[in-house]
């Protein structure tokens, strides 16, 4: 069985998608699986660059997508649903955040490009930059903060 992405259809949205859309949307840029370390006080997020167990570091995308609640209970699964709760904290150039707020993709998306590498090019994945989680304990994460948006 095939699956029919609609033409641009990134650009419809977020309520309008088909499931394999909606998959598509993503950018593999690997950033939503660093771990993050919130400020009680502020709420304020900060990513670090301890990645998740599964996060391959080079193809910046997760070891084991489908059955990975299995391993990591607490992976967000993004859905319509609870992309309203969530947005806040997915990083700047998440695409789901993008389109839940109403902005466009960047130019160096996929969709856009045509090429998966593009993102890697343009420097907005997380290629070459983690650090595995059981490399670093817990109460060390914060020596790993990465400054300003991701
Ligand atoms: S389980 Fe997979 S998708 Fe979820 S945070 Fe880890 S690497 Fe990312
Ligand atoms: S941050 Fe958003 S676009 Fe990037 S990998 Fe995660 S879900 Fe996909």
């Amino acid at each position: 069985m095939t699956t029919r992405l609609r033409n641009r259809f990134w650009e419809l949205p977020l309520n309008q998608l088909r499931p394999a859309e909606w998959e598509a949307l993503c950018d593999g840029c690997g950033k939503c699986c660093l771990n993050k370390l919130e400020d009680e006080e502020t709420g304020e997020i900060a990513f670090t660059r301890v990645a998740c167990r599964l996060l391959d570091g080079e193809t910046c995308r997760c070891g084991q997508y489908d059955i990975r609640l299995q391993f990591v209970p607490e992976c967000i699964v993004l859905t319509l649903k609870n992309i309203g709760d969530v947005a806040y904290f997915m990083p700047a150039t998440c695409a789901y955040r993008l389109r839940f707020d109403g902005q466009p993709l960047p130019d160096w998306h996929p969709l856009l490009t045509g090429d998966p590498e593009s993102v890697h090019e343009a420097g907005q994945s997380v290629r070459g930059w983690t650090v595995p989680e059981f490399e670093v304990p817990e109460e060390d994460w914060e020596d790993y903060v990465i400054e300003g948006d991701l």
